[in-house]
This record gives C-alpha cells, sequence and structure tokens, in this order.
C-alpha cells in the first residue's frame, strides 16, 4: 500500500532549536509528500489525511547518526578490553565476503537498532568486500525494507589495512597479511562508485557520500579521484582521521612533506574544503584545527568508540573555541557497541564538562543541534534535514512524556541529553512514513529477522570462532607493538600530537 500523501501530527511538543528548548511550545505539523509544510496551532487540514495524536508526547527532530558501519553488527557483543588496531583483527574478517542473507540481515538489525532509538538517518561508511552489485543491491534494499534514511558510503582504499598499524614492521609476515596487506585498485572502485550511482540514482531516503578510507590508506591518486567524484556528483567525503596516537606517529612520519599533518595531505589533493568531513579527531593539533574550521570542514565525533577501543578522548573543548563544525556519531556496532545518539550527546556533554572546570555555557541544547542540524550539514542536507520546519523532510520522532525520564518534566533539552536512555521513543516518521507507531515497527517483522539473526548465527560464530584460533598467535605480536607506541613512541612525549 503506497504511503498517504498527508499525514497530521497533532497536539505535540515540538522541539524548536531556536525557541524554548527547556518547554516547547505546543503544535500541529502537516506533512505531504514527505516533506513538512506547516508548523503551527490548531492547523485545519482539509481532505483525506492520516493523523497522529501527539499530545503528551515530545516531538523532536529525528536523530542523525553522522559515523556508522554496517558491516560488523553481527559483532556485537563480542569484544571488550581491546586497542582499535588488535579489534581490526578480529573485526575486519568478519565483516568481508559474507553471504547476501548476511549482509541483508546486519543491514536490518543496524536500521531496526537505530530506529528505535530514534535515529531517522544513518552515515553507512561501509567496508563491503567484494564491491558489487549484488552487495550493493542487498545492502540499499533493507535500508528501503527498514524505511531510515541513509547517506551511504561504501568505502575505498589503495593502501592495504596494515598501514593503520605503527611497528607493522615488527610484525611476523603472516600476522601482517591478518590484517591484510593486499592493495585494490584505484580505477576499479571509482568506477565501481559511479556505477552504482547510475543504478541506484540518490531520491526518496536514499543519499550517497564518498569515503575514502582514511588519508594513509589512500594514494594521492585515490584521494583527487574522490575528489573529483564528489565535486562532479556534489557528494560530502568523509574519512577517518586520527584515530589513535599511532595514527598520528604514521603521520609525522610518512607525511613528512606535508609538515607530518594528514589535513595538510588532504589539502594538497582538493580534499579540505567544505565538503570534507574527518571522522574522530582525537589526536588532532589546535593548529590543524584552525585549517579545517578556516576551510569549513567538519569534525565527526565518536566519544562512544574512541573510549571503548582505548583511543582517547577527542578535545572537545578545543575544537568548540576553534570553531569547527562539528557531528557526532555512534561508530562500530562492536566498537561502541550500541546505537544510540543519546548516549553519544550525554557523552559529548559530560567530556566537555570534564575538560574545563571551569563552569561554561548549557550544552544540551547545543549538542542536540550537532546530532540534527549539524549532522545533516556533514552530508551536506542542511536545510532539508535537522528541524521541524516548513520545507524541511518530514523525519520526525515522538517520545512518550509518561515515561519516567520526564518524571518530573523540567527541560525538554537536558533531559532528552542527560536522561533519555532510548526508552521513551514511540513513533517514529521518515520521509513522511511513519515506520514505528507506538513502539512497533510498521516495516520490518522483528521476529521473522530474530528467526533469520538466529539461524545465520550458527554459521556465523562458527567462523567468528576459526578466526578467533587463528588469530591466537599475532595478539602477542600486536600487543608488544601497540605498548612500544605508548611506552616507547609517545612516552616524554605524549602530546606530541597536539601541540603541531
Ligand atoms: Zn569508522
Amino acid at each position: 500500500m503506497a504511503a498517504p500523501n498527508r499525514l497530521l501530527v497533532r497536539g505535540g511538543q515540538v522541539y524548536d532549536h531556536a525557541g524554548d528548548v527547556h518547554k516547547p511550545a505546543t503544535a500541529d505539523i502537516l506533512i505531504e509528500n514527505g516533506d513538512i509544510v506547516a508548523v503551527g496551532s490548531n492547523l485545519a487540514v482539509a481532505g483525506e489525511h492520516e493523523a497522529i495524536d501527539a499530545s503528551g508526547r515530545l516531538v523532536v527532530p529525528g536523530l542523525i547518526n553522522a559515523h556508522y558501519h554496517s558491516h560488523d553488527t553481527l559483532c556485537r557483543g563480542l569484544f571488550e578490553e581491546l586497542p582499535l588496531e588488535m579489534w581490526l583483527l578480529y573485526t575486519l574478517p568478519m565483516g568481508q565476503n559474507r553471504s547476501r542473507e548476511e549482509v541483508r540481515a546486519r543491514t536490518l538489525v543496524g536500521a531496526v537498532e537505530s530506529l528505535r532509538c530514534g535515529i531517522t538517518t544513518v552515515q553507512d561508511m561501509l567496508g563491503l568486500v567484494p564491491l558489487d552489485d549484488e552487495n550493493t543491491d542487498a545492502v540499499i534494499a533493507a535500508y528501503r525494507e527498514a524505511g531510515i534514511r541513509v547517506v551511504f558510503s561504501p568505502m575505498v582504499w589503495d593502501v592495504p589495512p596494515i598501514a593503520m598499524v605503527r611497528h607493522k614492521d615488527s610484525l611476523p609476515a603472516d600476522v601482517q597479511e591478518m590484517l591484510g596487506t593486499t592493495a585494490r585498485p584505484v580505477r576499479d572502485q571509482l568506477d565501481y562508485l559511479e556505477h552504482q550511482f547510475a543504478r541506484h540514482p540518490a531520491g526518496g531516503t536514499l543519499h550517497w557520500a564518498i569515503a575514502p578510507f582514511a588519508p594513509q590508506r589512500c594514494t594521492p591518486k585515490m584521494l583527487e579521484g574522490c575528489a573529483e567524484l564528489a565535486h562532479k556528483h556534489d557528494l560530502a567525503v568523509y574519512t577517518h582521521v586520527y584515530e589513535t596516537i599511532g595514527q598520528v606517529l604514521i603521520a609525522r612520519e610518512l607525511f613528512a612533506h606535508h609538515d607530518g599533518s594528514l589535513i595538510r595531505y588532504l589539502d594538497s589533493v582538493g580534499l579540505l574544503g567544505p565538503r570534507l568531513n574527518i571522522v574522530h579527531s582525537v589526536w588532532i593539533s589546535r593548529p590543524e584545527m584552525d585549517r579545517m574550521a578556516a576551510a569549513d570542514a567538519g569534525i565527526v565525533l565518536n566519544h562512544l568508540s574512541n573510549m571503548k577501543l582505548k583511543s582517547g578522548i577527542a578535545p572537545v573543548c578545543d575544537l568548540r573555541e576553534a570553531g569547527v563544525r562539528l557531528g557526532l556519531g555512534c561508530d562500530n556496532c562492536s566498537g561502541s557497541d550500541v546505537q544510540s545518539m543519546f548516549q553519544a550527546m550525554k557523552l559529548f556533554c559530560l567530556l566537555a564538562a570534564v575538560s574545563e572546570p571551569e563552569p561554561g555555557p548549557g550544552l544540551a541544547h547545543e549538542v542536540l543541534r550537532h546530532a540534527t542540524i549539524g549532522n545533516a550539514r556533514t552530508a551536506g542536507l542542511d536545510g532539508r534535514l535537522g528541524a521541524i520546519r516548513p520545507g524541511y523532510k518530514a523525519d520526525v520522532i515522538l517520545l512518550d512524556l509518561n515515561d519516567v525520564a520526564y518524571l518530573p518534566y523540567n527541560s525538554a533539552a537536558r533531559q532528552l541529553v542527560y536522561t533519555e536512555a532510548g526508552r521513551g521513543v514511540e513513533s517514529v516518521i521518515v520521509d513522511g512514513r511513519v515506520v514505528m507507531k507506538e513502539r512497533k515497527l510498521t516495516t520490518v517483522d522483528e521476529d521473522a529477522l530474530r528467526r533469520e539473526v538466529a539461524d545465520l548465527m550458527h554459521h556465523f560464530i562458527a567462523d567468528y570462532d576459526r578466526v578467533v584460533e587463528i588469530r591466537k598467535q599475532a595478539l602477542p605480536y600486536m600487543r608488544d607493538a601497540h605498548r612500544r607506541m605508548w611506552q616507547g613512541d609517545v612516552g616524554m612525549n605524549r602530546f606530541i600530537g597536539r601541540t603541531r
């Protein structure tokens, strides 16, 4: 059945970034063909339309997750106490060369979790292996089935994964191979992207972006190709930068001709500009922040995974002070291990609070902007996503004010950020379509999905056990390389990354 083209959300407290963020005014929202066409009190609607009673509900712009990878959702809960480089040993193989059924199921699992937590858009920086039509179709079909909006960017790279590891040369050849020592041709991957843009044109809930894996994982030729594609198709670019201290040390050495800076390297290939978003930036220096801000390039913070994978804490206060535009993400399902912008928003505020002893301005309403308007901006969708205003896409969530998180109800912004766990999310509208109504998904049969996943997990866990067995011998070498980096390289000069 086709979605009704008119929907009235009646009588909710509608969160307005520019209005009273503590006690939003009551208003109706009229949606037509996926767009918000009017917001106001007692809207009169003639003709046939669907209506949702939003009284006693907080109506908030759909949350956007600006950094996510759907390839490891089935690894949720498998790891802890692994630094990033050691975690890659497991999560990389478990995301590659999987069956079409598994690709579909893992995409749906992430989409369902996201919708249930009020996320209406995910930026899926997908490690798709192999990069082919069949895999791509499975992912896009799953997102369409769930009804969630996706900014889809299959990752490309032409320098082998081992380039992410500091002291890689100290690792035996077979351990290096476990992480990946094979390069991929540039042209094939760029052609693949253009081929998919033509096969699945952006529109409705599908958007594309370009994702070179990381500057140190790409030659200038690959990055220049990405810059060209982004310009030609008017797309945003996402890339991992300075997630770990090891990556900073690699940059200082290998990119000495760019003053040791990955930001300067990105600049040299034509990527530093308003389209660019660098992800993580745990170890970015202050001059680099200023350079990013001057170029209107953005940073997507992922405190959840950065802390869980022992990467560190991004310098929130300095980034705010430098005026870099900010977004937020939840990152991998096996590195965070949750798709919850509520947790991401809360951590942003808490880490800002403990980073600066002097009391500053309230952050709850600011982080709500990052998680909506700011994250829309990362994808070049500002002015279309992130607010409940006429002309915006109708991506809206309804939260139940009867939930104990709002007992008593003193501030919408603060309680959304500091108290809400996702439990209050009751209904979700994406592109004008009600995809979750009173806590029941209208798109995905969750019981059937549960059965599918249970079936797939027999094979998945058997494969995982094999991976663990084979990787056992690699762990002492990886641990040693990790220790050498922290105790030796960083040691006395731990803040090398910050002052450059
Ligand atoms: Zn990532």
